[in-house]
């Protein structure tokens, strides 16, 4: 999955610190982010010293985010968009096909940081600007004392299965079109497993039950944290299908499930896992 991204290790301990020459810059632009034009499609962001040397000042109003292996990552909230020579923007929905993938990873987790931190450039309660705490990663107004973390939305992954098959959907109105499990955000005041029976009654209309938890994934692209879950249909296994987010939903045998090369989403894992007749 696209976490996974031995042997590098990410550290997301807050310790902001003054960047080094090879550290990196990820610098986004609506939901593209910026990286050098490579012969060989490899993915690379700048460093310090490649923007030195291309005749950019290296600006101070940069934001540490996290660090992957010894290598610290910045981005520029409160700067406007630039573009050296030779560097490209590209969507971040290539960032899940991308190689290597801890860049990819380092990508798209700053994403969701960058995101936040230029949403939050001023107090949603009185409007003065916000500033950065030095100890935390947290925003923090002066004047009403409003503090703000970083949001993580919580949604879940549903795999239901019935016997030998598994329901697979596809959504309507989407970039993605390959095919999904059912998923859904947690709504205020409700447990997940609230959240699981909600959202399989409203999307196919069925009830599950034997619901076990499988694995999570960051999915930084959506700001949440994805939590799967293997269920099997309970009772009557006709789907009515809400056509207002699916534009299919339909019960697949395992052996007709179609096999897809990318295995960085835990819906993808959890599909596989199921055809390889590892869950049932
Ligand atoms: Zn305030």
């Amino acid at each position: 999955m696209i976490q996974d991204i031995k042997p590098h290790q990410f550290h997301n301990e807050f310790r902001p610190h003054p960047p080094k020459p090879d550290s990196r810059i990820l610098n986004y632009h609506d939901r593209t982010i910026m990286v050098k034009k490579t012969a060989d499609h490899q993915l690379y962001f700048p460093t310090f010293q490649d923007l030195y040397d291309n005749g950019l000042g290296v600006c101070e109003q940069y934001t540490y985010l996290f660090s992957i292996d010894s290598i610290s990552y910045y981005a520029f909230p409160e700067v406007e968009t630039f573009l050296p020579e030779g560097y490209e923007f590209i969507s971040l929905q290539k960032l899940r096909y991308a190689k290597p993938q801890h860049l990819a990873f380092a990508g798209v987790t700053g994403y969701q940081l960058y995101e936040w931190y230029v949403s939050r450039r001023f107090c949603g309660k009185c409007g003065r600007p916000l500033k950065k705490d030095t100890k935390e990663r947290m925003l923090y107004c002066d004047f009403c004392k409003q503090v703000e973390y970083p949001v993580i939305s919580p949604a879940v992954i549903v795999a239901i299965t019935n016997g030998d098959s598994i329901l697979l959907s596809k959504y309507a109105d989407r970039e993605y079109k390959k095919y999904a499990l059912i998923a859904g955000f947690t709504e205020v005041g409700e447990t997940v497993e609230e959240t699981i029976q909600r959202e399989v009654m409203e999307e196919v209309g069925l009830k599950v039950t034997n619901v076990r938890y499988y694995k999570s994934q960051p999915w930084s692209f959506t700001g949440s944290l994805l939590l799967g879950f293997f269920c099997e249909v309970d009772g009557d296994d006709s789907i009515h299908m809400d056509s207002n987010e699916l534009a299919v939903a339909k019960w697949v045998k395992r052996e007709e499930i179609p096999v897809v090369d990318s295995d960085i989403s835990l819906t993808n894992e959890m599909i596989t896992q199921f055809r390889l007749g590892l869950e049932k």
